[in-house]
């Protein structure tokens, strides 16, 4: 039999007047893609001081930098693995290294990470008597064998595979969050992300929007991975800053899949990337040369225009771009991909009133300034 204790006290610092009307909020993984988007919303309320801690594995101070110094922002390089003594109000506890390729680069650091990570933090929320929100994953779901997936389903999850770390990780971070939450009565929040994009994005990490982006932005094939007919859904991160903070604010512990359900194959979304990118940063000058319109090649579909006119396009040295052929360069993938995944976001609808705002098609081409000016890519003229 369980026993749920009383929810503990908040400090004595933290009852004196000065703190009041202020909120003092701790963002773990702060430095990060998603972290440093959801501390710039936190910092835009003047009643908010707010404490990254981050020990820069994947993410960045340069993602910070417009608040370092700011007198009510604070940035500490710390390891989440190691306890940490500050008096907060509220904890959003993001720090774990997101994408595939970093996590699995060191798999014993990613689950020290997500299980004693985790706990420390609940440690802390329990001693200041802070409400706590962990970002968890889609990837709790595993290879799904229901579609969409509802917070209900408890996952297809191979507990000794290469993704494990992360996986099963969260896992028990989730388990940690209820059992704090059931034993000594701490305020839990937890949010199943989707796949989110969005600038910021570590543009090495492997993840598939930021691969194509940059692939496109460099004239690179785009590299789908086999066999392309996988699907992920994509959010936003504007949309998944204001889905955590509903989360964090509201009265529902979730966990409460926080994602965007358009659900898209991965050709599919390299087919979007070239429109949005190939054709929009240059390419179409050259057509526009040869009396095309990109609304004109549309109009008649790209696959029938470049087989059609073969022979006139091969003349244009950028119109080669648009075949598809040329540009999308299959490639191996990795074990245990996925393969479909998409949120049911019904309780985030009907519990937060959230639900996402950016379709995948605006959302993109708001990646192309922050990509550019990292990847050194000027805009053609
Ligand atoms: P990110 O890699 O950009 O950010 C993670 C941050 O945590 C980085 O700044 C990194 O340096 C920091 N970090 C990692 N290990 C740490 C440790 N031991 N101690 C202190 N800091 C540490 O990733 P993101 O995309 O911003 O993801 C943020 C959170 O959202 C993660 O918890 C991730 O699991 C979750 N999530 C993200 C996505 C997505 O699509 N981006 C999807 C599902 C879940
Ligand atoms: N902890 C922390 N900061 C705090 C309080 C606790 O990092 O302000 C850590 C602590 O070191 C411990 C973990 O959180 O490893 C769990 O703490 P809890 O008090 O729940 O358990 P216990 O210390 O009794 O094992
Ligand atoms: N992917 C791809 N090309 C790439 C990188 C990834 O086709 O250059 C695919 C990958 O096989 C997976 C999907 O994109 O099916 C999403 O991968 P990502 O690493 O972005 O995130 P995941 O959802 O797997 O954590």
């Amino acid at each position: 039999k369980t026993t749920t204790k009383p929810p503990p006290q908040p400090s004595p610092l933290r009852n004196s007047k000065f703190f009041q009307s202020n909120m003092r909020i701790l963002v773990t993984g702060g430095a990060g893609f998603i972290g440093s988007h959801l501390v710039d919303k936190l910092m835009e309320n003047k009643k908010n001081e707010v404490i990254v801690v981050d020990n820069f594995f994947t993410g960045s101070k340069d993602n910070l930098r417009k608040w370092i110094g700011h007198p009510r922002f604070e940035l500490i390089r710390h390891d989440v693995t190691e306890p940490l003594l500050v008096e907060v109000d509220q904890i959003y506890h993001l720090a774990c290294p997101a994408s595939p390729i970093f996590y699995k680069y060191n798999p014993v650091k990613t689950i020290k990470t997500n299980v004693i990570g985790t706990l420390n933090m609940l440690g802390l929320a329990k001693r200041v008597g802070a409400r706590i929100l962990l970002t968890s994953t889609s990837e709790v779901y595993g290879d799904p064998l229901v579609h969409p997936q509802p917070e209900s389903y408890w996952g297809n999850v191979n507990p000794i595979g290469v993704r494990s770390c992360y996986d099963e990780g969260k896992r028990v971070a989730e388990t940690l969050m209820f059992d704090y939450h059931r034993q000594h009565g701490i305020e839990i929040r937890i949010a199943r992300i989707f796949n989110t994009y969005g600038p910021r994005m570590n543009i090495d990490d492997g993840r598939v929007v930021s691969n194509f982006i940059a692939q496109a932005l460099r004239d690179e094939p785009l590299t789908v991975q086999l066999p392309g007919t996988q699907t992920r859904s994509f959010c936003f991160v504007s949309d998944m800053v204001d889905g955590l903070i509903r989360l964090m604010e509201g009265e529902h512990t979730g966990p409460i899949n926080i994602g965007n359900p358009g659900e898209f194959t991965m050709l599919e979304l390299a087919e979007t990337v070239k429109e949005e990118f190939g054709l929009a940063s240059g390419k179409q000058d050259q057509l526009h040369r040869w009396g095309w319109g990109w609304g004109h090649l549309k109009k008649y579909g790209m696959h029938k225009i470049v087989i059609k006119h073969e022979s006139r396009m091969k003349l244009a040295e950028g119109i080669l771009l648009i075949n598809p052929e040329v540009e999308i360069k299959k490639v191996e993938n990795t074990p245990d991909d996925p393969r479909q995944r998409k949120p049911d976001i019904t309780k985030a609808k009907e519990l937060l009133g959230w639900e996402p705002k950016i379709k995948l098609r605006e959302g993109l081409p708001l990646m192309e300034e922050d990509f550019r000016l990292r990847l050194g890519v000027a805009k053609k003229k």
